[in-house]
């Protein structure tokens, strides 16, 4: 499973770059430049570690987007990505009511 290309957060489509060894050569696994419209996330690391990371810097993106100029500090958006991350992979069918009627599906 490949990262997705781009997300679009508010009127803003952030383009998503997979970067091999980039957690080796900036000690990050993820990250989000606002200014460049840019999440970057290590594609070396394990898929699950991936997913989570891309969920992480979504929520800096919705944060920028949503809650500026409150936005999430990184201890937060720490903890919500865990968070989210486990109660939406752990109960499929709450995520599927929550993404029903999504791409034709429903
Ligand atoms: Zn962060």
């Amino acid at each position: 499973m490949e990262l997705p290309k781009q997300v679009k957060v508010g009127g803003l489509i952030y383009e998503i770059l997979a970067q091999p060894d980039l957690m080796r050569e900036t000690d990050h696994i993820g990250t989000t430049k606002h200014a460049n419209l840019l999440v970057t996330v290590d594609a070396t690391v394990p898929l699950q570690v991936q997913q989570s990371t891309l969920l992480h810097e979504l929520l800096h993106c919705i944060s920028n987007v949503y809650l500026n100029p409150d936005n999430l500090t990184e201890e937060q958006a720490y903890h919500l990505e865990g968070g989210l991350f486990q109660v939406l992979r752990d109960n499929s069918e709450v995520t599927a009511f929550i993404l029903g009627g999504m791409n034709g599906s429903q």
